[in-house]
């Protein structure tokens, strides 16, 4: 089968090496628009479900990427002066170069090319290819030759946020929020190296504004919030672009869908089909295991080494849609806590940590968070409860939303 990968992001590498492991005879190329090595965002976020599934699909690369990843156990929160630390909270970080220097060089050992600085452009023919998989990422260009087609759609997050490095290494997955004149700010931050962490900076339109980083412009930002945060980052520098040229820029987030996945032999993956808000630390993950199934679903309908192309790709694309449910959901409440965050920042340092770490609930901004906090905690202790909870979340949301409705 000839394949063309528009994108050698995380999905479009990824589903290279495993078409590749399935059948070496597969004609693989991934176009890649920027020179190797250069890449936007800093480090992501992982959990230890997603090692497990690498290894099953290819150990080669999940070794790779447990030997180039950090481990951290503990969440910390950071609200002005006060600090919350919570034990047990299990994650990894692993830098977005290294993670695409990793996959892109596993994908060319098993015979893939990976041509960089090869970009599709907007107006010219798509490659000569039995598929072409569309994994450019949120603002595909393979996607919006069709737009109706595809029925794509985007929600603008409220809050604007900018994805920053610093050279302070946070020893536990940390959240620091800081008062303004203007309202709150606050960071998510984690470390992805020896010597970087990651920093996401987010606020409301009416703080960003009011702190003049609309008009600042990157040094100045940086240098104010720098400032902001000068106690969490203990002082430390942040930074904009992980490579030279261009500049960190403050956006909204986009949450997009689309109402099919794929068209003749064309089909989204990724970020071009789908995103979370990056608050629950998911895309890449997601990224990954959409190549994962489309990898399997091809796989499974192979008749005299060609698959049978839509049978497939319907079957990539119901199998990915139900898996995005849940995650689809924890990420719309995850940023709408944050879109709401006065609701919450007040509470006691305890409480407030807690429902920090149930942001994903569709009850918890139905109920007063006080209320939330102590059935969560009886819950905690009495499985029933908790079931009950779960069964009630829901429904609750659903009633509450139609009547708002
Ligand atoms: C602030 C922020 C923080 C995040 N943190 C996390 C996290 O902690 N954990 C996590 O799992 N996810 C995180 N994500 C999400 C994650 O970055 C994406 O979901 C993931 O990168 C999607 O992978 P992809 O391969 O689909 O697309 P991308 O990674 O966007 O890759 C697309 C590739 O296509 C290339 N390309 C585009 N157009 C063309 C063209 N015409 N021709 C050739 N090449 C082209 C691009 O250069 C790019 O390399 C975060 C996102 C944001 C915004």
């Amino acid at each position: 089968m000839k394949i063309a990968c528009v994108g050698g992001g995380p999905a479009g590498l990824y589903f290279s090496i495993l078409m590749k492991r399935q059948d070496p005879g597969h004609d693989i190329t991934v176009h890649e628009r920027n020179p190797a090595g250069s890449t936007y965002g800093w480090g992501v976020t992982y959990w230890a479900s997603l090692l497990d599934r690498l290894e099953e699909h290819d150990p080669e690369s999940a070794r790779a990427v447990r030997e180039n990843s950090v481990r951290w156990s503990d969440g910390r929160a950071h609200v002005g002066d006060r600090t919350t630390t919570h034990r047990g909270d299990e994650g990894f970080g692993i830098g977005r170069r290294t993670l695409l220097d990793l996959l892109a060089e596993r994908a060319r050992a098993l015979g893939v090319r990976v041509e960089f600085e090869d970009e599709i452009a907007d107006g010219a023919e798509l490659p000569d290819a039995d598929l072409v998989v569309a994994g450019d990422g949120v603002h595909s260009g393979v996607r919006e030759r069709h737009p109706e087609h595809f029925g794509t759609e985007v929600v603008l997050g409220r809050n604007k946020y900018i994805w920053l490095g610093t050279t302070k290494v946070f020893d536990a997955f940390t959240f620091a929020f800081e008062e303004t004149p203007h309202g709150w700010i606050w960071f998510y931050g984690y470390g992805f190296g020896e010597d970087r962490s990651t920093c996401v900076v987010e606020c409301s339109p009416e703080t960003w504004t009011g702190l003049g980083l609309d008009r600042a412009d990157e040094a100045e930002g940086l240098v104010l919030l720098e400032k902001l945060f000068a106690r969490p980052l203990d002082g430390h520098r942040l930074i904009g672009r992980a490579t030279a040229g261009g500049s960190a820029q403050w956006l909204n987030f986009r949450t997009l869908t689309n109402r099919t996945w794929s068209r003749g032999n064309v089909v989204l993956l990724g970020d071009a089909a789908h995103t979370t808000h990056y608050s629950i630390g998911a895309g890449t993950t997601l990224a990954l295991e959409d190549a994962i199934a489309l990898a399997g679903a091809l796989g499974a309908r192979t008749g005299q080494g060609r698959a049978e192309l839509a049978p497939a790709l319907d079957a990539y694309e119901r199998e990915r849609r139900a898996a995005l449910l849940s995650v689809q959901s924890a990420a719309r409440h995850s940023a709408q806590w944050y879109e709401n965050l006065p609701r919450y920042i007040g509470l006691p340092p305890a409480q407030m940590f807690a429902l920090l770490g149930q942001r994903h609930s569709p009850l918890l901004p139905y109920v007063p968070p006080q209320l939330y906090y102590r059935i969560d905690r009886a819950a905690g202790r009495l499985e029933a409860l908790r079931r009950l909870k779960r069964w009630l979340g829901p429904r609750v949301a659903r009633t509450l939303h139609a009547r708002r409705g």
